[in-house]
């Protein structure tokens, strides 16, 4: 048995292994030890290898789904090995110790799953496959649960930000790609050909050309490539539902990196989970699939400005109409979610339960349709939307026929073909349900010819059918000629068979067996005729999710007073009473008697007033600031209405959002490196047409190397990439910026000291901020009395320094814009003594290792000066 473990284990390839054995999945040494810490289950051990103890655990098959979600979530991957076998097949074949064949039936990973178990509603499970091709990065990115998929192409250093948009829960790439992303499933570089990947493609959808899917470069198809054959690996040979790809081209979407999208929580909050998200604020989808789309829509806004007024125009039709909207969405509530069913059908691992989701949503999606037909003044995208609604009739009628009101999820049962669709069927059963009755009279029968009121016929999964009598009767029914034969003598009772019994539960048999493979016929049958309709049944439930976005962004629009944005091709940016939708909602939420309101604040930027710099105290509200009028950005885009009185949005095509370290000290690395790392990828990256927010960026290291970098990034943002820019800070000497640069205006949020206490006004308002309210906050924040007041002494002290001297930034105002460039070469010069002094822990070294670094830097010393 171990060698035949070994050699599956081996094809599992750094998966978990799950072995079948009867009515377990076993597994075994280090795959065990790591199970049983995931799972919690005991962990225990089988026979020996090598002299040791061998590891095991094991679940039991019919919770598997469980255990199997439990272990994806934590990472891992699994291989299904399933007896391929009988028993009796296994004898027959070798002799009567043959051990039963085994083989891998399928992987389960992150990226490949469609049960709805391991499936959360309201998010897409995305694969994606990455790879480089002459200088060029391809990607290929799938969601298996409902087949679609889109290839994409680009340079490598927005593949980041592609992939950040895609959130992938599995990324492929080929072996021994230096670049390739660092917790991707590496596969075997032939995988990722383009003519491989065309011809697999074409294969996969039976055409001679992928001309009328679109046009498609060498990259896209070589990570398409590496898509349809990791997917063939995984599903060993069976594929799931796979879309006709869409080419997505990378000037599609408003850009945003990594960075971005982390700090303006789109889809996850900074915690990881959906609460506090930008989407979980908006969300007021009635469906899975409504809520997947709209997580599409915002993780990509559009930068075609018409395409984003059809969806506002959708959007408004359902916002104006309140009793329409209402009604819509209560028929759409009650969806299946047939995009996920059709996944599992096309994959061969449909059940009656999920033919019968499809029939249920595609009649329903008809009398949508139809119902929205008959309303007045349409939207264009409604129109294009209409007909992938209906068109299902004969297949529907169909399935209604052939299915049971509400079919099982298990298959091998029967009892999912509705009587009066298969004569032939219900005559079997009929012959069952006779036979039923008969062994119901038997019953009686018996009792009265044996006198025995106890005696009852039963059935279970090993005698079948049997007579039970109490122990105490058995004698009477053992009589050589009573017509009974004896089965099994249990503690309390004695089982016995009779003819007539014997004769029924054989025609009960017979009938049985030959319903159910009747049944299992229509199933394929009914599988089959999905199948053929998949791509027009994966178009209606795309209609419909869309449908219900639009339905759900009305209805947060309405419930909230937000408008429609206009959408203009030039520089603007104009919000009036503007809010931040989860700041505006967590106060709503919180304990009324707070008091606490939002308060709405206006953002006015153009191309001759683009850079606001804004001041005021910590707490002050210059993150919320900032953010919203991203995120208003970011749902105008998508097509949605949004939090404000008004406002007008010139398209965005780039979006960055970059916070001082000091806010994310939970990363590892040096998090002053990742603020200027992120800073610099602004800088090379950000245009005209990009909207830029900046909170506090130079925060990270010593006031005056912060205050330095802020001062030239800030130049920099305005001068040369001319982007329309909000710059929070508490540098009040980065005011003087505005002397030198005429595009750039000086804002602050208000705050005021009212007998002692600060009161935070969180209004926007021109003009520099007159102070810092440093203290009067540490004071809100409950710093002791005395600590406030010695506070308050030193900072007269620096403050009377500061008038003497000219301040911090003393002597800035006459510096020329990039003056510093100049100086360049003289501040690169680097010191190696200091450098290797920098770089040394002296805590881990050892004596002998100490005397070694002096004698070495004294020669670095020499060296230098020589
Ligand atoms: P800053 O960036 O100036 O330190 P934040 O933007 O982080 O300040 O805001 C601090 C807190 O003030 C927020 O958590 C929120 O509770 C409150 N706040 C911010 N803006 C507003 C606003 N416009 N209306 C009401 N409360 C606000």
């Amino acid at each position: 048995m171990m060698q035949q473990y070994f050699a599956l284990k081996r094809e599992a390839e750094g998966c978990l292994l799950f072995y079948r054995m009867g009515d377990f999945f076993e597994l075994f040494f280090d795959d065990a030890r790591q199970a049983a810490a995931i799972l919690d289950i005991a962990l225990t051990s089988r026979g020996e290898h090598d002299g040791q103890p061998v590891a095991m655990c094991g679940v039991p098959v019919h919770a598997a789904e469980g255990y199997l979600a439990r272990l994806i979530k934590a990472g891992c991957r699994v291989a299904i090995a399933e007896q391929v076998e009988t028993p009796e097949e296994a004898k027959q074949r070798g002799g009567y110790k043959a051990l039963v064949a085994r083989d891998i039936v399928r992987f389960v990973t992150p990226g490949t799953l469609t049960e709805d178990a391991l499936l959360e509603p309201r998010r897409s499970n995305v694969l994606t496959a990455v790879c480089e091709v002459r200088g060029t990065i391809g990607i290929a990115a799938c969601d298996i649960s409902t087949g679609r998929m889109e290839l994409e192409e680009c340079a490598p250093e927005t593949a980041g930000a592609a992939l950040a948009r895609l959130g992938a829960s599995e990324v492929v790439a080929p072996e021994g790609w230096e670049t390739a992303p660092e917790d991707a499933v590496l596969r075997p570089r032939e995988d990722f050909g383009s003519d491989a990947g065309e011809a697999r493609l074409k294969a996969l959808h039976g055409v001679a050309t992928l001309d009328g899917f679109g046009s498609f470069t060498r990259a896209m198809l070589a990570a398409a490539g590496g898509l349809v054959a990791y997917l063939e690996h995984v599903g060993r040979g069976n594929l799931p539902f796979v879309q006709p790809p869409a080419a997505r081209s990378g000037q599609a979407s408003l850009a945003m990196d990594e960075a971005t999208r982390t700090s303006l929580e789109i889809l996850s909050s900074q915690q990881g989970s959906r609460a506090g998200s930008l989407i979980a604020a908006v969300d007021r989808c009635v469906t899975g699939a409504g809520a997947r789309q709209l997580a599409d829509d915002l993780g990509a806004p559009l930068l075609d400005r018409s395409a984003i007024e059809s969806r506002l125009t959708l959007v408004q039709w359902l916002h104006d109409d309140p009793l329409l909207r209402a009604d819509l969405r209560e028929v759409l509530r009650a969806l299946p979610d047939i995009g996920r069913a059709l996944g599992r059908v096309v994959a061969g691992r449909g059940s009656p339960r999920d033919l019968g989701q499809i029939r249920d949503g595609l009649a329903e999606a008809r009398r949508i349709g139809d119902f929205l037909s008959a309303k007045p003044d349409r939207p264009v995208l409604l129109e294009q939307l209409l007909p992938a609604m209906g068109g299902h009739g004969a297949l529907v009628d169909l399935m209604q026929r052939a299915l049971v009101v509400s079919p099982p999820t298990e298959r091998s049962q029967g009892g999912f073909i509705a009587e009066g669709y298969d004569a032939a069927l219900d005559e079997l059963r009929g012959i069952s349900g006779n036979a039923r009755r008969a062994i119901a009279a038997l019953e009686g029968r018996y009792r009265q010819e044996t006198g025995i009121s106890a005696l009852k016929i039963r059935h279970n999964g090993v005698l079948g059918y049997f007579i039970e009598v109490p122990a105490r009767h058995g004698d009477l029914l053992m009589a050589p000629d009573s017509g009974f034969t004896h089965r099994q003598t249990m503690a309390g009772a004695v089982r016995f068979n009779s003819l007539g019994l014997h004769e029924e539960a054989g025609r009960i048999a017979e009938a049985g067996g030959h319903a159910l493979a009747a049944e299992e016929a229509h199933f394929e049958d009914l599988t089959e005729r999905v199948v053929e309709v998949r791509l027009r049944i994966a178009d209606t439930a795309a209609a419909l999710a869309r449908i219900d976005v639009a339905a759900g962004q009305a209805e947060r629009a309405a419930e909230g007073g937000w408008c429609r944005p206009r959408i203009t091709e030039d520089t603007t940016l104009s919000i009036e009473a503007g809010r931040h939708p989860v700041v505006e909602a967590a106060l709503a939420g919180a304990k009324s008697g707070s008091g606490e309101r939002f308060v709405a604040n206006d953002c006015n930027l153009s191309h001759d007033d683009r850079l606001w710099l804004i001041g005021g105290p910590n707490m002050g509200g210059k993150s919320t600031f900032l953010r919203q009028n991203a995120l208003i950005v970011v749902l105008a885009q998508a097509g949605g209405y949004v939090p404000a009185d008004s406002a007008t949005i010139g398209l965005v095509d780039k979006l960055f959002s970059r916070v001082g370290a000091s806010d994310n000290l939970a990363r590892g690395r040096s998090t002053f490196m990742v603020e200027m790392v992120e800073t610099a990828a602004i800088l090379a990256q950000a245009g005209e047409r990009s909207f830029v927010i900046l909170d506090e960026v130079g925060r990270g290291t010593s006031t005056y190397d912060g205050l330095a970098l802020a001062w030239a990034v800030v130049e920099a943002v305005h001068s040369r990439n001319k982007s329309r820019c909000l710059f929070a800070t508490h540098y009040h000497e980065l005011s003087r910026l505005a002397e030198s640069c005429d595009a750039l205006t000086l804002h602050h949020v208000r705050a005021r000291e009212w007998r002692g206490e600060l009161v935070l006004l969180h209004e926007l308002a021109e003009g520099p901020a007159d102070r810092s309210y440093g203290l009067a906050v540490a004071k809100l924040a409950g710093v002791p009395r005395e600590v406030v007041s010695r506070a308050r002494s030193v900072l007269d002290r620096l403050e009377q320094a500061r008038s003497e001297t000219g301040g911090l930034a003393a002597g800035l105002g006459d510096l020329p814009l990039f003056a510093a460039a100049a100086h360049a070469l003289h501040e690169d010069r680097i010191d190696p003594v200091r450098q290797k002094l920098d770089l040394l822990d002296v805590d881990a070294l050892s004596p002998r290792e100490a005397l070694d670094i002096l004698y070495s830097l004294k020669r670095l010393v020499n060296e230098t000066e020589a």
